[in-house]
């Protein structure tokens, strides 16, 4: 292979060198490879074994009972195959000292080939019968050596290395470990880019060393310091991209120095006050110490030189609205514009509901009017807004007439400008990337006329439910995060049944009526459909027509789902808040944003097809009011996971433990989403079992470029990043 620095070879040399100079790589295999996304060594030694084989513990055929589940080492002595009903079936028998088993592949035609008789296999599976006979049907096989053309190869390992085999590619494990052995011997040291004191401090083992120990582990402890060691660069990577790229925002712009200091959060200001002071008071209620804490570090932030970059964190029905909207304020009344961006359209239509409540008697000054004054004005602006309206609206952005404008993605279009766009709220739900954060706040960005710089807009993201602190740390470790970790006072717990059959879900009815007959309302949430939004609408149609003839004879059902004309919508929740419509048979359209106190029970139909987070946000609309609420979650849980989910939900209304329990279940991948998994370099790194690496990896990333901005004296890292990123991103953030 390319010769190597004085110090190693760089994982940049090994990315370069394509998997075809191994000697044991024949040119059809290559293909193989590619089409498993290996390419280069690099790609070759980060294939990581899924798990290890010990070879001294495998049993005697003949000891294996019928259900054991057991590792076997045998010779293969004869191999069939056949098409049962036209589908391909291979047949291995293979023995031991104490007797023979058949292997039984269907679908995999290519087995004929890699088990010829004589190879000798580590066999794992379970022995069932099948007409009598002792089989394992798709056991893991490692070929551990094989007779090819009179010579037999032999890799006598105590502990055998198991590959991701694809069946696809026609890879097996050993095929990939024959790979992998070579590259590793002719790669010969790695440089270590992580600085020696770091490794001391964190008692990590070298990265050669490490390589090593986990693709050919001598005794079954070998792999687990080994993958500590390759967890930490995988998350120290991120964890740099992330510190960087939160520089180099703040290199990129300044930011608009918003007056805060005459701010005064304490209820019964005056007239004279500033307009967040006079929100504040005009609030029905005192804010919680934790959302006083939130505005403070907001306040802090938007008075400071540099833009803001903060994610908001709190449990449903925490009060997250009332910061945002005082952070919104706090820009409006240095005469700027603020902007509060939904990932859908229903969502946008609560918050302008939500906030034109909670700013109604607000009046901005305006020297052009009457009294010297105007109505605080916000606006809503998406896709379903009439052309006209538009044109109305964008003119009033751009002269700052309009002082907040909530929307959706068509606030991201080109015609949209502001007069001075002051702080942008993004309420995210995992929904949106860093890409379209960073279009939103370029929207906002002022080039100053004199000095040539630009400013950019402050950011606040909110999230819906809470996510757990190591992928928010992840997802959101660009950001500074407040938890408004403290719900209103006189709140009533709900109390949440898991109504798993007949019995239990006439008791949930039961309760319905009676909370009705109380004055109080209820939800019933239809079953989750998949497909799309009119097929959702339907089943919530049906299910409207059904429950108003049965269970709910009697009472005042109204249905609400997102196939209905906004005016139908709007309609009908007004009366259910009136008191007009009881029960509102609902799609999952009410999922984040309704405010009605007086809901004192859901019903949630089919409840294991929904995820956690949901059930949570979902909940969270009941219980608003220091009356006592109810949650019935209905219908039996079809797999493992929807038992766990749903006795979750019913033992805690915890929304941080409950993402915990979210993340444990679902992995990274969901919650780290399509956008990052992909391009965020972990292979080896999970979540939920690395915690503590992640809290490291950010504290050494963060100390490193602290001390070294541009990487400069860590040329190896700064390499290694950039293999993660597109070109533009790394100018972006290397820029000096
Ligand atoms: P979140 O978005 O965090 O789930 P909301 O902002 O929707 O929560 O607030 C939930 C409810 O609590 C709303 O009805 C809101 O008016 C009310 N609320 C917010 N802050 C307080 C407070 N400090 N005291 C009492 N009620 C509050
Ligand atoms: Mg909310």
């Amino acid at each position: 292979m390319p010769g190597a620095d004085a110090e190693g070879r760089r994982l940049a040399q090994l990315a370069e060198i394509p998997v075809s100079v191994l000697d044991a790589l024949k040119p059809k295999r290559a293909k193989a490879l590619a089409d498993f996304g290996v390419h280069s060594i690099l790609d070759l030694l980060t294939t990581y074994p899924r798990r290890y084989i010990d070879r001294t513990r495998a049993a005697d055929v003949a000891d294996l009972a019928v259900g054991d589940e057991a590792v076997v080492f045998a010779e293969v002595k004869r191999v069939r195959s056949d098409r049962p009903r036209g589908r391909s079936r291979v047949e291995v028998k293979v023995a031991d000292d104490s007797g023979e088993v058949s292997l039984v592949f269907f679908n995999q035609p290519w087995r004929e080939e890699q088990l010829t008789a004589g190879s000798q296999l580590l066999v794992w599976g379970k022995l069932t019968e099948f007409r009598g006979r002792r089989q394992m049907t798709h056991p893991v096989v490692d070929l551990v050596a094989r007779v090819e053309s009179g010579a037999t190869e032999s890799r006598m390992l105590q502990v055998i290395p198991v590959y991701p085999a694809s069946a696809k590619a026609g890879l097996t494990s050993w095929e990939i470990g024959t790979y992998v052995k070579e590259a590793l011997s002719r790669s010969g040291r790695l440089v270590d880019p992580v600085p020696p004191e770091w490794r001391r401090r964190l008692r990590l083992q070298g990265r050669t060393e490490a390589l090593e120990a986990i693709h050919e582990p001598e005794t079954m402890s070998d792999p687990w310091p080994a993958r500590d060691r390759l967890v930490f660069d995988e998350l120290l990577r991120l964890q740099l991209i992330l510190v960087l790229r939160r520089r180099a925002t703040e290199r990129s712009a300044g930011s608009i120095r918003h007056d805060v200091s005459v701010v005064e959060l304490t209820p019964g200001a005056a007239d004279g006050a500033t307009l967040v002071s006079r929100f504040v008071a005009g609030l029905p209620f005192q804010l919680t110490g934790a959302q006083h804490d939130a505005l403070a570090q907001i306040f802090t932030d938007m008075a400071g030189p540099l833009p803001m970059h903060r994610l908001l964190q709190g449990d449903v029905g925490s009060g997250k609205t009332v910061v945002a909207v005082g952070a919104m304020l706090a820009a409006v009344q240095g005469g700027h514009q603020a902007t509060l961006m939904a990932p859908t359209e229903v969502l946008a239509d609560q918050h302008v509901l939500g906030v034109r409540a909670l700013v109604e008697d607000l009046w901005v000054p305006d020297p052009g009017r009457l009294g010297g004054r105007r109505p605080l004005s916000v606006g809503l602006l998406t896709n379903r807004v009439s052309a006209r309206e538009r044109t109305r609206m964008l003119a009033e952005l751009a002269s700052g007439q309009m002082d907040i404008v909530i929307g959706t993605h068509a606030l991201l279009t080109e015609d949209v400008e502001f007069a001075s766009l002051g702080v942008v709220v993004v309420d995210e739900q995992h929904r949106f990337g860093v890409e379209q954060r960073a279009g939103l706040r370029a929207k906002g960005r002022i080039v100053d006329a004199e000095s040539g710089a630009s400013v950019d807009p402050d950011l606040l993201v909110m999230t819906a439910t809470p996510i757990p602190r190591t992928a928010a740390m992840v997802v959101f470790g660009d950001l500074d995060m407040t938890v408004v970790g403290e719900l209103p006072p006189g709140r009533a717990p709900v109390t949440t049944r898991w109504a798993r059959g007949p019995l239990e879900e006439e008791a949930a009815w039961e309760r319905v009526r009676r909370e009705v007959e109380a004055g109080h309302r209820a939800y019933v949430i239809c079953p989750l459909v998949e497909e799309s939004d009119r097929v959702a609408a339907r089943s919530a149609v049906e299910e409207h027509r059904r429950l108003s003839g049965g269970a709910l004879a009697g009472l005042e059902v109204g249905l609400l789902h997102g196939q209905m004309p906004t005016a139908e919508k709007q309609e009908v929740m007004d009366r259910f808040r009136d008191g007009l419509v009881q029960v509102l048979v609902a799609t999952t359209v009410i999922e984040v944003g309704i405010d009605v106190p007086e809901a004192t029970v859901m019903v949630v139909e089919d409840a294991d097809r929904f995820g956690i987070a949901q059930l949570h946000q979902l909940r969270g609309r009941v219980g608003r009011s220091s009356m006592p609420s109810w949650c019935f979650l209905l219908g039996a849980a079809t797999s493992e996971g929807g038992e766990t989910r749903l006795s979750a939900l019913e033992r805690t209304t915890d929304g941080f433990e409950l993402a915990e329990v979210d993340l444990e279940l679902r992995g990274e991948g969901t919650v780290l989403g399509e956008r990052q998994t992909g391009s965020s370099g972990l292979r080896l790194a999970k979540l939920r079992r690395d915690r503590e690496w992640v809290e490291r990896a950010r504290r050494v990333a963060e100390a490193i470029v602290e001390a070294d901005p541009e990487l400069a004296g860590h040329p190896e890292l700064a390499e290694e990043v950039r293999l993660l990123l597109d070109p533009q991103t790394a100018a972006f953030l290397f820029k000096s």
